[in-house]
């Protein structure tokens, strides 16, 4: 495979390949692009099938950190890691350490944070030996409950709130969530930390999930109405917030969905380009996902620059009006949101 010629390379600064005998490390960092400042991005372990796999994951995951980190106001470029191994059996110290000396060698140009098969603590050990990690550190949530460790999912969880408030006054002219039907798809990290957003505003909720405990859950601290998970596309709800997977809208749930308005947190919710305007002509308001679910992002973002609870859930409170910026010329262009946002965040960080 000619990793210049795929589709996903383009406009890639930089691709490092990293390797270690002695630890058995293999990794491939790629940085996007640096105009807007380092290149922060997860940092994923994953065995994938071949090595082509890992190169196509990285560099699809990069390229999109740019954009997101662009629309999300932040002093970022866009980069991700890949380290090639099962992170149940594979991750040992030694591989860690050499990791640790390949962020180094890159001199900060990119900084890790956690991923798949990595964790808050996995990053808090690359800490102790570089400093071009985010992430880890321990800071009061939104709400003030308490110490979290490094967690980006509250902050994820209320910016998808002002995502679905932004959504809410495009679609049906209102600022009110009173009274309103929302279906969440996963009530995980950041499904249930947002269900009780809605609720609190007045809200129905319905939810999915697949493991029955997230369900009695929602259910007794929230009062949600379970679905089982094929029949939440076509549940009766003004908004449906996907919260757990990818490519979940495809060619068979876009026709199900009764809802007016798509906003949650789950990355990758499109199947395919093409489906973003499938559901513009259905009349569907789509959030791009990558959008709406920045408040992780802008968290870890906050942690660099000194972090200050006030600043940060202003912050987040932004992904709001960037939404309706995206929304408006989108109606203007008749053009698909995400095509929207895509050229939104390219003027940005190509200027
Ligand atoms: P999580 O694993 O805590 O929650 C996902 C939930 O979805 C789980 O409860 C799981 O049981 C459920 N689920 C899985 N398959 C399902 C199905 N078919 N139907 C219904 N429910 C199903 O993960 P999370 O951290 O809450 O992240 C949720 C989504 O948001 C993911 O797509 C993630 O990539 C994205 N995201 C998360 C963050 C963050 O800060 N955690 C930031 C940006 C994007």
């Amino acid at each position: 495979m000619s990793v210049f010629s795929l589709p996903d390379f383009a406009d890639h600064e930089q691709v490092v390949f990293c390797s270690d005998d002695a630890s058995g490390l293999k990794a491939i960092i790629a940085v996007h692009n640096s105009n807007l400042g380092p290149a922060l991005g997860g940092c994923r372990m994953w065995h994938y099938a071949t090595e082509d796999d890992a190169i196509r994951d990285v560099l699809r995951l990069s390229r999109g950190m740019t954009y997101k980190s662009a629309l999300a106001g932040l002093k970022l470029g866009g980069g991700k890691s890949v380290i090639i191994g099962n992170p149940r059996t594979d991750k040992t110290p030694a591989l860690l350490d050499a990791f640790a000396r390949a962020l180094n060698q890159l001199n900060g140009r990119y900084v890790a944070a956690e991923d798949s098969g990595t964790s808050v603590a996995d990053m808090k050990y690359l800490a102790e030996r570089t400093p071009h990690v985010a992430g880890i550190e321990d800071k009061p949530s939104h709400e003030a409950e308490g110490m979290r460790s490094g967690d980006p999912s509250p902050a994820t969880a209320y910016g998808t709130f002002f995502g679905i408030k932004a959504a809410v006054r495009r679609k049906l002219g209102r600022d009110s969530l009173d009274g309103l039907r929302v279906a969440i798809q996963g009530v995980g990290n950041v499904g249930f930390d947002l269900a009780r957003q809605p609720k609190e505003a007045g809200a129905e909720l319905w939810v999915s999930d697949i493991h029955a405990e997230n369900l009695v859950r929602a259910r007794t601290e929230l009062g949600a109405s379970a679905l089982a998970p094929e029949a939440i596309y076509a549940a009766n709800v003004d908004v449906f917030a996907p919260c757990a997977l990818g490519a979940i809208l495809n060619d068979e749930t876009i026709p199900q969905l009764h809802a007016s308005i798509v906003a949650g947190a789950a990355n990758n919710q499109l199947a395919e380009v093409r489906h973003g305007s499938a559901l513009m002509h259905r009349g569907i308001l789509y959030a791009p996902d990558y959008v709406i679910n920045a408040g992780g992002i802008i968290d870890i973002y906050h942690e660099r620059i000194g972090f200050q609870r006030a600043a940060l859930l202003r912050h987040v409170e932004g992904i709001h009006d960037t939404l309706l910026e995206i929304f408006e010329r989108a109606d203007r262009e008749a053009r698909p949101t995400g095509e929207v946002a895509d050229a939104l965040a390219e003027e940005r960080f190509k200027r």
